[in-house]
């Protein structure tokens, strides 16, 4: 288990409040925030300069009386540059280069807008219009806090830089308005940044759980693919099993019989293989198997040709478009590169080592046989090679006659 992934097991199961999210991951959270960044400004984009032109619309509309002199120019003022910085953070936004480190400048341009507002709370003299003022502060923060999606920290820097103006709360002329105003920026504020904590709380909640599903699945994948190619192995040699062996053999012999192309089959029989056992021991032939499938492996060259094993200690070679010749060649080839590996077989009366015997059958299939004639065939050729003394192949053609199904061997002498 890579040390990501234990850190990534261990946030989960501790499952702490605001979970850190691990050195490796950062990357990919960070990616992830950007891109939900950049659907909350898709969203946004037409609805923020249309909303701050509505707010104005609506003040001019119903606070006209109260609307002269300098209460006029704050209102312009602060309408005016929440408006300007609105209109900049969308062009900054909607440039991927900028965007991509939204959370540094965003604060900058909230903050401001923010401060805009409290100062034209506190400037207005019209109680009315200053009040009005005072929730439209609080709307801009606990909205803009929400909906910005930014990180908690990100947050709490436009916070403060929203709340710069009340430095100067000694020296407003009513303090208690003064103080109202900022308890209640605080107040918002607070209720804002709680509300964004539980948000990003989720969040790097969702997202660690996403990582671990995905990696959960990839390694389903894994498994699955490592199960489906266990299934087709032999588990002592390495070789395809009977069950890939058998579908191969079908599939060829259709194909062949489709092609009028001709299909060989090689019976690979260990001598005295249970003399073997009983004198070196089943582990020992074991082994004994697992290296003449080695050398059954290292014969077969063509991408089309199937070496598996067959059962116990017999094995076999299918080669499509082979016709006697070569099979028979490849047949010679296989026991020489057996006798090859010289493992001692002091109980074999053949040889002083072991050696196999290998039955060929060759034919080119017609008519609705179908492939078990062949390894009938093989395995009569197999017979015929053990019965002349093993150590050697012998090669039988199956033949049909032009109607098709009837079908007689011949054994060719063509041998080792
Ligand atoms: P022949 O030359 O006529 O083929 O004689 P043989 O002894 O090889 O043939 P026989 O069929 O009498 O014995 C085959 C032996 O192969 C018996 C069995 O114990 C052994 N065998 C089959 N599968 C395995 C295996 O997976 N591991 C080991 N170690 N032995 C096996
Ligand atoms: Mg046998
Ligand atoms: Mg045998």
């Amino acid at each position: 288990m890579t040390s990501l992934q234990h850190d990534l097991d261990q946030l989960l199961t501790q499952r702490r409040w605001l979970d850190p999210i691990p050195e490796g991951l950062r990357l990919a959270y960070r990616q992830q925030r950007l891109e939900e960044f950049s659907r909350v400004v898709r969203l946004w984009a037409p609805l923020l300069p249309l909303s701050v032109i509505g707010f104005q619309a609506f003040t001019l509309i119903f606070y006209t009386a109260e609307l002269h002199g300098v209460d006029l120019w704050m209102l312009l003022f602060s309408e005016g540059s929440n408006l300007a910085l609105i209109l900049v953070g969308l062009l900054m936004a909607s440039k991927a280069t900028w965007r991509e480190s939204f959370d540094q400048w965003v604060p900058w341009l909230f903050g401001p807008i923010a401060a805009a507002k409290v100062v034209a709370g506190f400037l207005i003299r019209s109680p009315v219009l200053a009040t009005n003022q005072v929730y439209i502060t609080l709307m801009v923060l606990l909205i803009g806090l929400l909906a910005l999606q930014l990180p908690l920290r990100a947050c709490l820097k436009g916070c403060l830089l929203g709340a710069v103006p009340f430095v100067a709360l000694p020296w407003v002329p009513d303090l208690r308005y003064g103080l109202l105003f900022f308890g209640h920026y605080l107040l918002t504020a607070s209720v804002a940044m709680f509300l964004v904590a539980l948000r990003e709380d989720k969040d790097r909640l969702m997202f660690l759980q996403s990582v671990q599903l995905r990696k959960e699945r990839q390694e389903v994948q894994r498994l699955n693919i490592e199960l489906a190619e266990l299934a087709r192995q032999d588990a002592l040699t390495g070789l395809a099993n009977r069950r890939v062996f058998d579908e191969a053999l079908r599939n060829e012999w259709d194909r062949a019989r489709r092609h009028r192309a001709s299909l060989a089959l090689l019976m690979i029989d260990v001598d005295h293989f249970k003399r073997y056992n009983d004198h070196y021991g089943h582990p020992a032939g074991d082994h004994c198997l697992a290296e003449i499938a080695r050398a059954i492996g290292g014969v077969v060259r063509r991408p089309g040709d199937v070496a598996a094993r067959y059962g116990g200690e017999e094995f076999v070679i299918l080669l499509p478009g082979t016709d006697e010749a070569g099979a028979g060649e490849l047949a010679c080839r296989l026991i020489d590169r057996v006798d090859a590996l010289r493992l001692m077989h002091e109980a074999s009366p053949t040889a002083p080592f072991v050696t196999v015997s290998v039955g060929v059958a060759v034919c080119l299939p017609v008519g609705s046989a179908t492939g078990q004639a062949l390894t009938d065939t093989a395995d009569a050729a197999l017979y015929e090679a053990k019965a002349a003394g093993r150590h050697t192949a012998r090669s039988r053609t199956l033949q049909y006659a032009e109607s098709g199904d009837q079908a007689s061997s011949h054994l060719s002498t063509g041998a080792h």
